[in-house]
């Protein structure tokens, strides 16, 4: 008899991750950021790691401010200071949702903005594809700004983009922040991590938002929604996306006119109201034990079961293969009749935002599949948020310009404060 020795590979250091998912993938240890024409990019850095800032288009001045414990120390870089931070100053000042993001960093990194130090870059005009390098001699933090004010009509220079590369002297070290939750889009009733791999289920009343967000990026969240006034009838009724398919004339949903989700007596229970990711699926039901033992992988834990001992305090028949709605699940039908699934489009920070048309009783899941590709091959956690009935928030479609854009919201017309007196119904056209 011969005996086998088998070695099972010891995980060294954290877990490896795609670091920005969605961008064409670098080598380990390679980062790039692109910092916004008047906007401002913050990252953390390690000891020995090298920093290139490219003026992409030419005679962009750049900005760049370094942090030591919290505390303004730009010698962090080996550098010289030659500016005072006016162009953050006055990037911190305005008014735009982007910089209320921005400044909800600083203080998540603590960061003092006093006695503020900065090396100016290409300040006398550059040329195109010009960069300057730099390393980091010590952990800290790095602001790099592209200063710029908005263009007047007769004038010929908008502020243009920078580039910023990093490479990482210990890729290991720098892999394990993980990305910033969005901030809340108000005060939240629910503010709740749904770890990866399993499910949870929680309760709103008519009018209150609901905010499932993609914490680390393609990563799928199921979800299932109950007329509360129903069940406690005795009777179940939930999302039923064939009859939400074939009311809407969609695959599944948009904001607009097109928004709701209904049950099989064709009444609506939830709107969709905000999407910036706009890649889910209505067709596949939410996975389940027998898609794993099908491929192999008997007893795998699974979104339907996950559902089933969520829902399990209230009157609701377990069901083997639960119907969902499958944010996120970025699935389509090809030429060929195939059903066929792909690695998610949402980026850390993605987000579905929904109304409740009447009291429900909701379950969301954080998809555990890793044998394909439906989560990136790392299940990773899902966020909920609920917010107030009272809480205003806008129909709006996130959109982002390039591929490496922050994603942006469709925003109303200035034709809006007029038609919406004579229609609720808008229909995005863009
Ligand atoms: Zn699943």
């Amino acid at each position: 008899m011969t005996e086998i020795e088998t070695e099972i590979p010891k995980q060294t250091g954290p877990r490896e991750r795609v670091l920005r998912p969605g961008l064409p993938s670098q080598k380990s240890g390679l980062e790039r950021y692109r910092v916004a024409g008047g906007g401002s990019v913050l990252f953390r850095v390690f000891g020995g790691d090298q920093i290139r800032i490219i003026d992409i288009e030419g005679k962009q001045p750049s900005e760049v401010v370094a942090f030591s414990n919290g505390r303004c120390n730009v010698a962090l870089l080996g550098a010289t200071i030659t500016g005072q931070g006016d162009g953050l100053k006055k990037i911190l000042n305005s008014k735009s949702p982007s910089t209320e993001r921005f400044k909800a960093r600083l203080e998540r990194h603590q960061l003092s903005l006093e006695n503020l130090h900065s090396v100016d870059l290409f300040v006398d005009g550059s040329r195109a594809g010009e960069y300057t390098s730099m390393s980091a001699d010590a952990e800290g933090v790095v602001i790099v700004s592209a200063p710029g004010g908005a263009m007047r009509p007769e004038e010929q220079m908008p502020p243009t983009d920078l580039e910023v590369i990093i490479e990482r002297a210990n890729p290991n070290i720098a892999a394990i922040e993980t990305p910033d939750l969005p901030e809340p889009l108000a005060d939240p009733l629910i503010d709740s991590r749904i770890p990866k791999r399993t499910a949870w289920s929680y309760e709103v009343k008519a009018g209150e938002w609901i905010q499932v967000i993609d914490v680390e990026g393609r990563e799928c969240s199921d979800f299932q929604a109950f007329s509360a006034a129903q069940l406690d009838k005795g009777i179940e009724r939930c999302l039923d996306v064939t009859t939400t398919r074939s009311l809407v004339a969609m695959g599944y949903p948009q904001p607009g006119l097109m928004a709701k989700y209904y049950d099989q007596d064709m009444r609506p229970l939830i709107e969709l109201v905000q999407d910036n990711c706009c890649r889910h699926d209505a067709f596949g039901l939410a996975c389940t034990a027998k898609y794993y033992e099908d491929l192999g992988y008997p007893g795998h834990v699974n979104c339907s079961d996950n559902f089933n001992s969520a829902l399990g305090r209230y009157p609701i028949q377990a069901r083997p293969g639960w119907m969902a709605m499958n944010f996120f699940y970025n699935t389509g039908i090809d030429d060929q009749n195939q059903f066929y699934l792909d690695e998610p489009w949402s980026r850390p920070g993605d987000y579905v935002l929904m109304r409740a048309l009447e009291d429900l009783v909701c379950v969301s899941s954080a998809c555990p599949c890793d044998i394909d590709s439906a989560n990136g091959w790392n299940p990773t956690d899902i966020h909920v948020r609920t917010y107030r009935a009272a809480e205003k928030f806008k129909r709006s479609i996130g959109f982002r310009k390039r591929m490496d854009s922050e994603v942006e919201m469709t925003k109303e017309t200035g034709f809006h404060p007029h038609t919406s007196t004579l229609t609720r119904n808008y229909a995005e056209y863009n």
